[in-house]
């Protein structure tokens, strides 16, 4: 659904955050924190990194927090209390400046969470949450959205898409009924508009690989030694599952005091080596190689086959943030 094209100038952008913001709404945005840009709360339009190219963090945090309880417990004399966080409201999130890969990984996500299993917590916060994203006038060399299915100026899971474009003004896209009602409230800030110029401002990411092309290899290539070679050097810390936005894997943990407890589910990684590990000691992926395997094949294979979307939206963290220097780009190109 694309519901029309305006046109916003850059003062007018920083009196849409305000009133969002003075709405009451907790905003999330590109800011600075040492030498790397996060998505982090923000409650100024002026703590906003003016200049990057994506966060080193990704924005899957919102609706997908590292840890949360899913209950909590207490023995009584009358039985057992249960307190599910579910039933609590949520407070309704703005997530702005994220890239057309970060809105794009929202798909595959929601797959996950509101396919077989309707998870609550995850259908509350994303039914809460508005994102108003900014197209890519720049890449770099880890950037390979446009070989799964996306591109730098993709409105897949965005309310409303940004361009900057070579005016100095925005073109804003709106693409559902939640991107419509801001423009709505907010009128006077927009003008009507085409999207003439878009294209000429967006950067330009060649295609590096051909995703049915890797799905359909993938079939044949379970057992090899391009596992084993493009692994060698991981040093199994999590970093490339925990910084990306479609990764969803989460374990469960059970902290119990006396006659009450709570129950939490924090972020796991198919990269540490205590995943899938049984009880009885036996692990079906028992080494890096055998792990990255089912990194890859979870996200250009199984997930494409289930759902026909992808596992991975090419944003490239990953790889710019794995301290091994392990390119998954240089893995996927290398089938
Ligand atoms: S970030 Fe790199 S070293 Fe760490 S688990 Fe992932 S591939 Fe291995
Ligand atoms: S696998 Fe890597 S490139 Fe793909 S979406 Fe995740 S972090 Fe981005």
């Amino acid at each position: 659904m694309q519901t029309g094209n305006y046109s916003i100038n850059e003062p007018s952008m920083s009196k849409l955050f305000d009133n969002l913001a003075e709405k009451g709404k907790t905003m999330y945005a590109p800011k600075n924190r040492g030498e790397r840009i996060l998505f982090q709360k923000v409650e100024k339009f002026g703590e906003i990194a003016g200049d990057y190219l994506l966060t080193a963090n990704s924005a899957k945090e919102v609706v997908f927090p590292r840890y949360e309880k899913v209950f909590s417990y207490k023995k009584t004399q009358d039985g057992i209390l249960i307190n599910d966080p579910t039933g609590n409201p949520f407070s309704e999130v703005v997530l702005w400046g994220s890239r057309p890969c970060d809105a794009a990984a929202f798909i595959p996500m929601t797959n996950t969470f509101e396919k077989d299993y309707i998870d609550n917590l995850y259908v509350k916060r994303r039914k809460n949450l508005l994102v108003l994203s900014f197209s890519c006038n720049t890449c770099d060399e880890f950037c390979f959205c446009t070989s799964v299915n996306g591109g730098p100026g993709n409105t897949a899971g965005s309310d409303i898409l940004f361009t900057r474009l070579q005016t100095g003004d925005f073109l804003a896209e709106i693409i559902t009924e939640k991107g419509k009602k801001v423009v709505e409230e907010n009128s006077s800030l927009f003008e009507a508009s085409t999207a003439e110029g878009k294209e000429q401002s967006l950067a330009k990411v060649e295609p590096r690989f051909n995703q049915d092309e890797i799905q359909a290899k993938l079939q044949e290539l379970f057992e090899n030694p391009l596992w084993a070679e493009k692994s060698r050097a991981c040093l199994g810390c999590g970093t490339c599952a925990y910084i990306c936005p479609v990764c969803s894997c989460f374990d469960i943990q059970d902290e119990a005091h006396g006659s009450q407890g709570t129950r939490l589910r924090c972020w796991d990684s198919c990269g540490f080596s205590l995943f899938t590990l049984h009880t009885s000691g036996h692990n079906p992926r028992p080494d890096q190689g055998t792990r990255w395997r089912q990194r890859i094949l979870h996200k250009f294979r199984y997930m494409p086959d289930k759902s026909k979307i992808a596992g991975c939206v090419g944003c490239g963290r990953c790889s710019r943030s794995c301290p091994a220097g392990i390119n998954i780009l240089d893995t996927v190109t290398a089938l």
